[in-house]
């Protein structure tokens, strides 16, 4: 039993978030070394995750298509970049059907080339333009130091690959699913991100430039939450994505993609947890609320659950995810243990007390203990529980952006630079030499974590390692 506790975040972090994974139900390893298995709890939040990245997509003009999981192997070589980024990272199919194949396949580890060929096909016209597609599906990257979410050979997400007749539209595109990704985090999964550029080093390959939300987890360490790639001609020029514009002339498009993966919910976990168990973001959440309901003998039973019934049903009925929870074999006190566990953001109590009293106990998992708990009528009990949830939600997104700017640090010289990433992340001028950037990774590990969009002082300062006159400050973090 006590191997199976789970330790404090303060203990041992990378221990509690691996055991929490497991005991939460959200998944677990695969006999495919580097593969995850997501069950059914942690695929819930996936879904509820891709119908409100899903709806924004549509609301911003995109459309679901799905391109095949296998590429040839010559795709990969006709963008340089694009191969030399990914070939360590390819799984290759080789034989098929008993025969060894002609052109060996890759498994998808990203899908630009296959989606560029496919447009090249398609697009003929400027009347043809923008091509706003997204697919949602898995790929595959080999990866041998496996996390649960964070890093796995295989992962689910999904990518948009779009198409311009200009480079201003593409580069449009580019920001406006940055937004799209910011805008989800907050407002779903109430995890505050941080807008910006990557750098040449840690730009994805074959982009022209990318883009990323950042965020800090509570070991402090930054994790990359969702990124939006602007090509440029690129791919269209590796895969002659080209078309006639209206003066008759033909031209390269200017292409973009962006991703968002089931590693966020490793953001949801790291972000909100604590020592209990999981604690779900309300809008996101599987189970919003659960019913616990209390009685000793079957006279109390009988009036408990006819109680607890009509509050399911109005609970459900005003569209809120409800479970009850009415095991027999077990204690209420197991089951709070257990709802705390797994994050259920409201916790529904009824005792013979409530039924009296026409009243029931509400118990808040961000606030553990008697201080999250309150009573309240049995009345109104649908939009109480709705606003409830979306205080929580308020409260916790407050909360983990209290963290983050607690411990991001105003960093003047290099020790101070070199003491902050230790204890949060440092945010300080520089010069935008590749060779400070990897003066800091060397001495310290971290990594600018990207050059914000928004925040940058009008003013120019130092470098931070070189001297040099820099005229953009940048965060500097250890990830993951
Ligand atoms: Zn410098």
């Amino acid at each position: 039993m006590a191997e199976d506790k789970l330790p404090t975040r303060a203990e041992d972090f990378a221990e509690w978030y691996n055991k929490l994974v497991l005991k939460s139900d959200m998944a677990d390893y695969s006999p495919v070394r580097g593969c995850m298995v997501v069950k059914p709890y942690g695929w819930t939040l996936w879904e509820n995750m891709q119908a409100g990245l899903d709806r924004r997509f549509k609301e911003t003009g995109h459309v679901n298509a799905a391109f095949p999981m296998l590429i040839p192997m010559s795709f990969f070589e006709k963008e340089k970049e694009h191969v030399e980024g990914f070939a360590p990272e390819l799984a290759v199919v080789t034989h098929g059907g008993g025969e060894k194949l002609e052109e060996p396949l890759v498994v998808r580890p990203t899908s630009e080339t296959i989606i560029g060929y496919m447009y090249s096909k398609w697009i003929k016209s400027y009347r043809d333009l923008p091509v706003l597609i997204n697919q949602w599906g898995s790929v595959l990257r080999w990866e041998l130091r496996t996390k649960l979410f964070l890093r796995t050979a295989e992962f689910y997400w999904q990518e948009g690959h779009t198409a311009h007749a200009t480079p201003e539209e593409a580069k449009e595109e580019t920001f406006r699913m940055l937004d799209v990704y910011a805008d989800f985090c907050i407002n779903e999964a109430a995890i505050p991100v941080i807008k910006g550029v990557k750098t040449e080093s840690e730009k994805f390959a074959g982009a022209v430039m990318s883009t990323t939300i950042e965020a800090m987890m509570q070991d402090k360490r930054a994790l990359q939450s969702g990124t939006s790639h602007y090509f440029g001609q690129n791919f269209a020029k590796a895969f002659d994505i080209q078309f006639l514009d209206q003066s008759n002339t033909l031209q390269y498009c200017y292409t973009t993609s962006w991703g968002f993966s089931t590693r966020v919910i490793g953001a949801i976990i790291m972000t909100h947890g604590d020592d209990q168990g999981l604690v779900m973001p309300p809008k996101l959440a599987p189970i919003q609320a659960v019913i616990v309901p209390i009685y000793k003998s079957d006279a109390e039973k009988s009036k408990v659950i006819e109680v607890a019934d009509k509050v399911f049903f109005e609970l459900k009925a005003a569209g809120i995810r409800v479970k009850m929870d009415d095991r027999q074999e077990v204690t209420p006190g197991f089951k709070y243990n257990d709802w705390e566990l797994r994050g259920v953001p409201v916790r529904v109590e009824i005792g013979p007390k409530d039924v009296e009293k026409d009243s029931v106990a509400l118990a808040r998992r961000d606030v553990p203990g008697r201080e999250g708990k309150s009573f309240v009528s049995q009345a109104g009990l649908a939009s109480t529980v709705s606003s409830l949830l979306s205080e929580i939600h308020d409260s916790l997104l407050k909360r983990a952006t209290a963290y983050r700017d607690a411990n991001i640090h105003d960093s003047e010289t290099y020790d101070e630079l070199k003491e902050a990433v230790t204890n949060g992340w440092a945010f300080a001028w520089w010069c935008g030499d590749a060779a400070c950037e990897a003066k800091v990774k060397e001495d310290t590990k971290a990594t600018i974590r990207c050059i914000p969009l928004e925040g940058q002082p009008d003013a120019k300062g130092k470098c931070i390692v070189c001297g040099s006159e820099a005229d953009q400050k940048v965060y500097f973090g250890r990830g993951y």
